[in-house]
């Protein structure tokens, strides 16, 4: 209990100490890990290997988002007409599920709008 207890602890103090938001860091040139680099921050943007010298971007900017692209104006709309058309309710709130959603459902969706009223 103490043991994991300790790896929690360690992690904490890890996670706040190396300023790495969140993500491994890889250097370009040689693929060292420069996370655990004696000093590592991204707080410049740029981190010199210590293994190679090789500067490297370690900026927002080289940071892939996952799911935290929020959903666009146009795929709200779409959503709305499909929730509207075929009674069916959207649970999501970001991009990628707005993009799953409608590609699930867009074929049902434009048959049926297409399929005259009386038949539907
Ligand atoms: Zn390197």
């Amino acid at each position: 209990m103490m043991n994991i207890l300790n790896d929690i602890l360690q992690a904490a103090i890890d996670g706040l100490s190396t300023d790495d938001m969140g993500c491994d860091w890889i250097c370009d040139n040689c693929n060292a890990y420069m996370n655990n680099q004696s000093g590592f921050s991204t707080l410049n943007g740029i981190w010199t290997c210590s293994e190679c010298g090789t500067c490297n971007d370690v900026s927002s900017d080289n940071i892939r988002n996952y799911g935290t692209q929020i959903i666009t104006d146009n795929q709200k709309r779409y959503i709305q007409k499909i929730e509207e058309l075929l009674g069916i309710t959207f649970y999501g709130d970001t991009f990628e599920e707005a993009s799953d959603f409608i590609d699930s459902n867009k074929d049902r969706y434009q048959s049926k709008l297409h399929t005259p009223h009386k038949y539907r």
